[in-house]
């Protein structure tokens, strides 16, 4: 068969347990597919192939057992901040680019576990700090929708690969929109999840209290699959929540969008640098929604004003936190011919860490130190408690909020915007995380460059087979998640 990498997680599974072909013929297909094709894209940092197939072959011996888990000998890609036992875990930078990690991530196990099998790691921007992964010591990564563009970021390789189809599935993590934007930007759906609902464990840290794992996927129900194995409770990781978790495939048709109240903030449709085709797109798409039954009600979100703000003091405050742990002794890059032990950690540290990851070091650590503790730091963890506010309010008289996932389609790579237009472009992203709300994208239409627009839905907590069932409605009444970029045609 040619065409394995059209097919749904769902008809993978199916034809895999009916043999109508193998985890190996997959895994084959899609190793081939990103040889011929990801030397344009440059999605992955490390395809594992040989590993690949011996996972396949195990994954096969469970498929003819009649016992296998529904993913079993299906392929993945993995962001490279998810630790892996034995291949390399670089999250995209070259303070790690020789670290090999002793353990798996618990979202790696899982998906071992399950019988899925990794294809590779995927670029990223560097400790996940960036909205294009052109922050990457690997060098950018294409948007398969247009070469010259980005993917968006940080899970840009997870984003571009499953865009191209060379991985029918990949994970991503969401610190400040790193899931949802990537996804709005190369049409995809992804999904992040309430804060605690996917372990931690494992996936190198940015900033802990915002940080969280997710799908992403051509499909709300291909990204329901996979969060049917990576969700649940992780004793290892202790801000991971002891909840039950949902059969999210079996609820996808739980949430009727008929009485669905959407909520339409007034401040997000007026911020200056909305684009106005990504604007249409997405009232289209409520419209749309509108006529399946939802019913649309303005809402105000008053604190718009401070999410760049508030998101840009307190990430890069626990980052400095959680990369003073990078220091030239223990692992990672480590500076030649240190004078001294001061000597080793600042040239190690600035050898190994690029521009952005150094601002952010820089930013944090001024608004940790004292004398600006509260003034900053403090200050802005109030405001993140109004920012919640804000929302669970506004959950008093929605089911749901939308908004654009972001203010524009993709950008040219090397656009080189400065640090304040791109920490402009999260305005949509940041809030859900500062408030560890879950939130999903879902592809929309195209902008004039035939550049991908996606619309985001925020949940209430623990709403993520709401969110899955939403947009698995408004998929199957639409086509928008069906249409691939030319580069996906090309066969290998
Ligand atoms: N673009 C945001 C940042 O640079 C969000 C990144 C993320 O979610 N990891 O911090």
């Amino acid at each position: 068969m040619t065409d394995l990498h059209r097919l749904s997680i769902r008809e993978l599974s199916e034809g895999l347990k009916q043999a109508q072909f193998s985890s190996r013929e997959l895994t084959e297909h899609y190793l081939k597919r990103i040889a011929h094709i990801d030397p344009k894209v440059k999605s992955y940092v490390t395809v594992t192939a040989e590993q690949a197939l011996a996972e396949a072959d195990a994954a096969d011996a469970v498929l003819k057992s009649g016992n296998a888990h529904a993913l079993a000998g299906i392929p993945l890609a993995h962001k490279d901040i998810f630790c892996t036992q034995g291949i390399k875990t670089t999250a995209g930078s070259k303070m790690l680019d020789n670290f090999i990690s002793p353990y798996d991530a618990t979202v790696v196990a899982k998906a071992k576990a399950a019988g899925l099998v990794t294809l590779g790691k995927v670029n990223m921007d560097e400790f996940a700090m960036g909205s294009t992964s052109e922050n990457s010591y690997f060098g950018a990564t294409s948007n398969p929708w247009a070469l010259d563009r980005v993917p968006g970021g940080s899970s840009g390789g997870s984003a571009a690969a499953v865009a191209a189809d060379l991985a029918p599935i990949a994970t991503g993590t969401d610190t400040g929109g790193s899931i949802r934007q990537p996804a709005s930007f190369c049409g995809l759906t992804g999904l992040k999840p309430t804060y605690g609902r996917v372990s931690r464990f494992g996936m190198i840290a940015y900033a802990s209290s915002l940080d969280q794992g997710g799908p992403m996927a051509r499909s709300a129900e291909d990204c329901a699959y996979l969060m049917n194995v990576i969700a649940g409770h992780d004793a290892k990781d202790s801000t991971s929540i002891n909840k039950e978790v949902d059969d999210y495939v079996a609820n996808l048709n739980g949430t009727a969008v008929k009485g669905l109240r959407i909520g339409i903030p007034k401040q997000y449709f007026n911020v200056a640098g909305l684009d106005a085709e990504v604007k249409a797109r997405v009232e289209e798409s409520l419209k749309k929604l509108e006529e399946m039954g939802a019913i649309l009600v303005e809402i105000d979100l008053n604190m718009t004003e401070a999410y760049v703000p508030t998101y840009y003091l307190i990430a890069p405050a626990e980052a400095s936190s959680n990369l003073s742990r990078y220091d030239g002794v223990r692992y990672g890059y480590r500076c030649d011919n240190p004078k001294d032990i001061l000597d080793l950690y600042k040239r190690s540290r600035s050898e190994g860490f690029g521009a952005e990851v150094q601002r952010r070091i820089l930013i944090g650590t001024y608004a940790l130190s004292a004398g600006y503790y509260d003034a900053y730091y403090v200050k802005a963890q109030k405001v993140r408690r109004l920012i919640q506010q804000d929302f669970l309010k506004a959950f008093e008289n929605v089911d749901v909020i939308a908004a654009p996932s972001a203010p524009t389609t993709a950008y040219k790579i090397g656009a080189n915007l400065s640090p304040t237009e791109m920490y402009l472009g999260d305005i949509y992203t940041l809030a859900v995380n500062l408030a560890g709300l879950p939130a999903i994208n879902a592809p929309v239409g195209f902008d004039k460059d035939s550049l991908p627009v996606g619309l985001q839905l925020i949940g209430n907590y623990w709403s993520e087979s709401q969110l899955l069932s939403i947009v698995h409605q408004y998929q199957q009444n639409t086509d928008w998640h069906t249409k691939r970029a030319a580069i996906a045609e090309e066969n290998a």
